[in-house]
């Protein structure tokens, strides 16, 4: 496929592999807006992989809508891959206007400018253009231990700042469709993991203190359950939504992985295990360095996807298990340790200035 994809976000940790891949797999051109907030990180995309005839990279924030006018009327984008959000659940609670503004207003004004463009020509072509907004599954609210996992169909019920926001921006997509025909795909995804996840996370958290032989934060008792998905799992689903769904459907990607966060920090623990024969503090296991603390406000217990629809409309399916992603992801921090090294001590800030 030859399209111009304004990717925003592409900085972050899901939106800098959706732009790996495009730029190694397919012969689109990218076009990565992204306003480098503590998250963004152009570090994320290797030199070695930049072309310059097919990648270029903006500096932009969303709620600037004046900035955004012009991007959108130099590169006429054909698909938007909306990814630019606050992302953090705890820095929600207890910053929760960050997210409102970028996660709503950001994608009110990011609507009215590809509506905008779309449209200057006449109606819109809904076979050329598409809107595709990447959202949570953590609009569903939580589960409980028996509850059928979340369909299309389950009902909003967001818990956080955080997921009322992702909530609140899909309905505003929705509502484009419904009243304008805008083009739009909406994807609603479980918990990510993988290379280049920034070190607040808790897999990668976990992997970083556990090398320095630092105490292991779980909260509660540990037994919220997610369902995991391998990052380059969720960058394949996102390609076959924008590119081959019809328009204005929603889709929910999961990874078949329910798993318990204890049980989660109890496997990177024998990962590392296995690994690292010189171990930190004079520890015998890993898991000796594992520490209950204080569970935070509204934290949902279960999340889970049922991936039926995307799995026979697309043919989609995660590659991944568990065990094998996180190996993958567990060998990749002890390769790259120059990259969150950077995150730790600051200097990132400084290269993730510099515009490729
Ligand atoms: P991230 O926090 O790693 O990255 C977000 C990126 O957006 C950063 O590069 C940041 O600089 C940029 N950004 C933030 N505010 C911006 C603004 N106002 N203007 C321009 N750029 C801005 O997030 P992520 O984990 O890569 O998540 C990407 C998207 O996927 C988000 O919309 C998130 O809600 C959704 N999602 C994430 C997960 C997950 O497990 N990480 C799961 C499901 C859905």
């Amino acid at each position: 496929m030859n399209k111009k994809i304004l990717v925003t976000g592409g900085a972050g940790f899901i939106g800098s592999a959706l732009v790996r891949f495009l730029l190694k797999e397919t012969d689109n051109k990218v076009i990565n807006l992204d306003c480098l907030t503590y998250a963004g990180n152009l570090n994320s995309i290797p030199k070695k992989i930049i072309n310059n005839d097919k990648y270029v990279f903006e500096k932009i924030n969303i709620c600037n809508k004046t900035l955004l006018k012009k991007v959108f009327s130099k590169y006429e984008p054909d698909f938007v891959m909306h990814l630019a959000a606050e992302s953090h659940v705890d820095r929600s609670i207890s910053n929760p206007e960050q997210f409102i503004n970028t996660n709503i207003l950001g994608t009110y004004n990011l609507l009215e400018c590809a509506y905008e463009q779309w449209s200057s020509f006449g109606k819109i072509d809904n076979k050329k253009h598409r809107f595709h907004h990447i959202s949570t599954d953590e609009v569903y609210g939580e589960l409980l231990d028996k509850d059928p996992s979340f369909s299309e169909k389950s009902p909003y019920k967001p818990n956080s700042p955080y997921s009322a926001s992702k909530a609140s921006s899909d309905l505003l997509v929705r509502a484009w469709g419904k009243t304008y025909k805008f083009p739009y795909v909406i994807t609603n995804c479980s918990n990510n993991y993988g290379p280049y996840h920034f070190p607040e996370k808790l897999i990668p958290l976990s992997i970083i203190k556990a090398l320095k032989g630092e105490s292991l934060p779980v909260y509660g008792k540990g037994n919220q359950i997610r369902d995991w998905l391998y990052v380059d799992d969720h960058v394949k689903a996102l390609y076959k939504v924008v590119t081959q769904s019809e328009n204005n459907q929603t889709f929910n990607i999961g990874g078949n992985n329910e798993l318990r966060n204890i049980d989660v920090v109890n496997k990177i623990c024998l990962v590392l295990d296995e690994l690292i024969d010189k171990k930190p503090n004079n520890i015998k296991k890993f898991s000796e360095l594992i520490s209950f603390v204080d569970d935070r406000p509204g934290h949902d217990f279960r999340y889970a996807i049922d991936n039926t629809k995307i799995k026979n409309i697309l043919k989609w399916e995660p590659f991944e298990t568990f065990d094998s992603g996180l190996r993958k992801t567990i060998m990749w921090y002890l390769e790259n340790e120059k990259w969150w090294q950077s995150i730790l001590d600051g200097s990132y800030i400084n290269d993730r200035r510099e515009v490729n």
